[in-house]
């Protein structure tokens, strides 16, 4: 399907539940692998068949090579569509890599072994996953193969899951027994698990669909401002709708309005308009003070002093209430404060508690809910609508602490 791109899905797993034998059994039953890792596999093959896991240290080994940063990207093509499989392995990074945006996921494959059921790390990704947005999993339970396996033990887990995604307000698209070892359930039907009926992982993933680009409100926070031969141009990304010569945008936290009057394709000059996604310049009549980290917009956003955020933090040390840090939404950076906490998320054993008298402080892993209170109005708009506008990050000596999302 060439018009579409690839279907993005960041793999969550604890440790040993089998995500890297998954991984490098769904490339090897799609005929992902060049001839060589095929031979390399084939040859590792012993009494308990092919060594997947190893070749996905493999591949591990080559990505470090070629990247920097602390996501393993993962290609591969179905019948149907091109697919990039995600996967974060520490926790810190995966906060920071999903909540900032770095990588952005359609939906979740979470791997849960069947003998263990979910694991921590797991529910505490898939909670963080729910709070950008990634609300779709298609769960695999892991090892069907081993004795004592069936359809009882699968339902158990199952129902955990399910029970999970009920509480996170999280959609299951499928929830599929497999054995990655064994290939059951990955691309190919299982005649052993000849009590399932539905899908197997691929199929399940061919049946999803990638969303399209965000039509509607046109939204430009501005990254710059840039002197083309007299002229300001303000330069950002159209996060959502389109301009042309002509529109009315309002200038927002501010509250002024300008009017565009040119649109500008960076190197192709003057366009007629600006589409979502795209990176532009603005030539503005009106308003000349504007200044990075104001946000365009042809409809009302919010602008509050008092946002209340959904948040987890990545530092050993606490962040406290009355503690003052520097927020970023957007290109916005302001300093503001911690208010009050009414919710934290606390997750042990198969059990996730929400503990409405959360305290004064938040720990390392926490997700809390809590209010901020910044000097000045800022603008955003809810993370469901725009999740550029609607994310942030909170820094304390110019290091990252905590990422969350506006409420
Ligand atoms: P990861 O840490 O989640 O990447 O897990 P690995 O893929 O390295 O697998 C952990 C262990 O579980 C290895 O010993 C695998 O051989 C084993 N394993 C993975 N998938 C299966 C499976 O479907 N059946 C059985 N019996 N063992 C599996």
């Amino acid at each position: 399907n060439a018009q579409s791109r690839p279907l993005a899905a960041v793999v969550v797993g604890d440790v040993d539940h089998g995500k890297s034998t998954l991984i490098g059994r769904l490339l090897y039953d799609t005929g992902s692998l060049d001839s060589e890792r095929m031979s390399d596999l084939e040859s590792s093959i012993g009494a308990g068949g092919p060594d997947f896991a190893r070749v996905m240290d493999a591949l591990a080994e080559e990505r470090r090579d070629r990247i920097t940063v602390d996501t393993a990207q993962t290609f591969f093509s179905s019948a149907v569509r091109d697919y990039v499989l995600i996967d974060v392995p520490g926790h810190r990074e995966f906060i920071r890599n999903m909540v900032t945006g770095a990588t952005k996921a359609d939906l979740a494959v979470a791997i849960v072994d069947v003998e263990r059921g979910m694991g921590d790390q797991t529910m505490r990704h898939l909670a963080i996953l729910n709070m950008i947005g990634v609300q779709r999993w298609v769960v695999v339970v892991n090892k069907m193969d081993l004795p004592g396996q069936g359809e009882k033990t699968f339902e158990t887990v199952a129902a955990s899951v399910r029970a999970l995604a009920k509480r996170l307000g999280s959609e299951v698209a499928a929830l599929i027994p497999v054995s990655a070892v064994r290939g059951d359930n990955v691309v190919h039907p299982s005649s052993d698990v000849n009590w399932y009926r539905g899908p197997s992982l691929l199929a399940a993933l061919d049946a999803e669909s990638v969303p399209g680009e965000r039509r509607g409100t046109a939204c430009m926070p501005v990254q710059d401002s840039y002197d083309m031969d007299g002229t300001p141009v303000r330069v950002g990304r159209m996060l959502s709708g389109s301009v042309t010569a002509g529109t009315r945008l309002r200038v927002e936290p501010g509250g002024g309005e300008v009017e565009v009057a040119h649109v500008v394709r960076f190197p192709e000059g003057v366009v007629e308009r600006a589409e979502p996604g795209e990176s532009v310049g603005l030539v503005l009549a009106g308003d000349a003070s504007i200044r990075r980290g104001d946000v365009l917009a042809d409809a009302p956003l919010r602008v509050e002093s008092s946002v209340r955020v959904r948040m987890a933090s990545l530092c050993e040390k606490p962040l406290r209430i009355g503690e003052t840090f520097t927020m970023r939404i957007g290109h916005q950076e302001m300093e503001c404060t911690l208010g009050e906490l009414t919710r934290r998320v606390v997750f042990g054993g198969e059990i996730m508690v929400v503990d409405e008298n959360p305290g004064r402080a938040v720990f390392f892993g926490d997700i809390v809910v809590g209010n901020m209170m910044a000097r000045n109005p800022v603008a955003f708009l809810p993370f469901a609508q725009c999740p550029e506008l609607g994310r942030l990050v909170l820094e304390r000596g110019g290091e990252a602490v905590a990422v969350g999302v506006v409420e």
